[in-house]
């Protein structure tokens, strides 16, 4: 017997198990792994395991919305932080590990835990007692048809396509513009960045020469639909085709010649708080290196910083933003929660983060009680606020922790102060929220 089912030992299942097991609640925690199942990612059987890079990202806590993250969940006893820690290989600021210890680490720990019963199986219908769902981005097809049939979604699997994100107060209003196309001076819903014939042909060659992320074998298989089609693959096709697609710029005149360009890149607004804009069509498979490269050289994003590059992989996530409450149930069945990149959270590290709080909250909940989400100035709490609630849910994608996530810092500062006044604030938010009796 139990008192709550995990289904899914990856990054966010592991670290949600840990933390209810050491609230006291027994656990079984149900990994297909190990079952002669597989995923088209995972190598090994061992618990959390890294399938890609095998870095959780920049470690600075002072200057970086990630690293804050990490601090966190130390502070709030991380599995995932712990055995990263011990693990750790040089990687300069950042926290990089050698998989096979840290995955190791994590199942040895959980495996041994007195509260926990770690089952080798595939799960294939909704639990109907205390659950969190955790089977991340390539949640076997069974499960996945019944989260759809509970969701109310057909399908929950699809190719991913990602724009890249970028800061808002990183662009250059001096050379863009705001307007909408055929402004009439009402919406000006986008920003507009005009590219010269010179520049949009040095733009196009370039995009046929970057260097790309290949497909992995399964992902081969995956068709992309025409509207998420990515841009190298779009110039591929005849010089002209991005001007007549996403670079149109027909009923656009440019403020500053009061023409329309050659050609435009447009942003569209991409949180409730106007922090961060999206590069309207330009999801891409390019290398993260050539993305900055080749979209700094667009006029007015010169000095661009994004809060996520583009990308293209398959993935399976809910509209959490409609779906589930701020405590990450789901509203029509609040027995069922979901943890990890199936709630629409992109990375390792916000994957295992989104597991802690699942986990928290769950065990709060066990005991009959009702845990305060942390607040928005801390990075738990602007991850969770951005799942649960802030992000569109008909435009949701999946999002990285970043300070366009966070409240904005009131007044003008300088960028290198700013940084440090999120993480000094975060620090003091999540201090308040742990001496508040509803953190317990
Ligand atoms: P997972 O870690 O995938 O854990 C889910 C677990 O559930 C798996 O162990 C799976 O076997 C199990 N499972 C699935 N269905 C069932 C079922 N029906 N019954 C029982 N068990 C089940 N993020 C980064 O930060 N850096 C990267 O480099 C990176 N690379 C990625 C590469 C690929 C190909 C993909 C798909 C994603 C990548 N991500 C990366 C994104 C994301 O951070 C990871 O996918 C992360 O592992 C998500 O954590 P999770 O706990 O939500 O899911």
């Amino acid at each position: 017997t139990h008192d709550i089912h995990i289904v899914g030992g990856g990054l966010a299942g592991s670290e949600a198990a840990w933390q209810l097991a050491e609230a006291g609640f027994k656990v079984r925690l149900s990994e297909m792994r190990g079952s002669g199942e597989k995923t088209p990612a995972h190598q090994t059987d061992g618990l959390a395991e890294l399938v890609c890079s095998n870095s959780f990202r920049s470690d600075d806590a002072e200057a970086n919305a990630v690293g804050l993250l990490h601090q966190e969940m130390r502070t709030l006893g991380s599995l995932i932080l712990t055995q990263a820690d011990r693990h750790r290989v040089p990687a300069g600021s950042a926290l990089a590990v050698d998989r096979d210890g840290y995955s190791q680490g994590v199942t040895d720990t959980l495996a041994n835990h007195p509260n926990v019963t770690l089952v080798r199986e595939r799960v294939d219908a909704l639990p109907e007692g205390p659950a969190i769902l955790a089977t991340g981005p390539l949640t076997a097809p069974a499960l996945a048809d019944a989260i759809g049939g509970a969701t109310g979604a057909e399908a929950l699997a699809f190719f991913d396509a990602l724009a890249p994100i970028v800061y808002r107060d990183s662009i250059d209003m001096e050379v863009a513009w705001f307007a909408s196309r055929w402004d009439k001076g009402e919406t000006k819903d986008y920003i507009n960045c005009p590219l010269t014939k010179d520049e949009y042909l040095a733009f196009h060659a370039a995009l046929l020469d970057g260097e790309k992320t290949p497909f992995k074998d399964w992902e081969k298989d995956t068709p992309y639909f025409e509207g998420c089609m990515p841009i190298e693959v779009m110039a591929e096709r005849g010089v002209d085709t991005l001007r007549y697609g996403p670079m149109k710029p027909v009923g656009l005149d440019d403020p500053r010649t009061g023409r329309w360009p050659y050609a435009v890149v447009q942003l569209r607004q991409d949180n409730a708080q106007g922090s961060l804009w999206n590069i309207v069509g330009f999801q891409t498979k390019l290398k993260h290196s050539e993305q900055v490269r080749l979209f700094r050289t667009i006029p007015g994003l010169q000095n661009a910083e994004f809060a996520r590059l583009g990308g293209l992989h398959r993935n399976t996530f809910i509209k959490s933003p409609e779906l589930l409450d701020p405590t990450l149930r789901l509203k029509n069945r609040p027995n069922l929660r979901f943890a990890g990149q199936i709630t629409g959270c992109e990375g390792y590290i916000e994957s295992a983060a989104v597991g802690l709080l699942a986990g928290r909250f769950a065990a709060a909940e066990l005991r009959g009680q009702t845990l305060t989400p942390p607040p928005p100035e801390t990075a738990l709490g602007a991850l969770l606020g951005h799942i649960t609630g802030a992000a569109t849910a008909e435009t949701y994608q999946p999002m990285n922790v970043n300070f366009g996530l966070f409240p904005p810092i009131p007044g003008r500062t300088k960028k290198a102060d700013r940084k440090r006044m999120y993480t000094d604030r975060g620090r003091a938010a999540l201090a308040t929220w742990l001496s508040s009796p509803q953190s317990a």
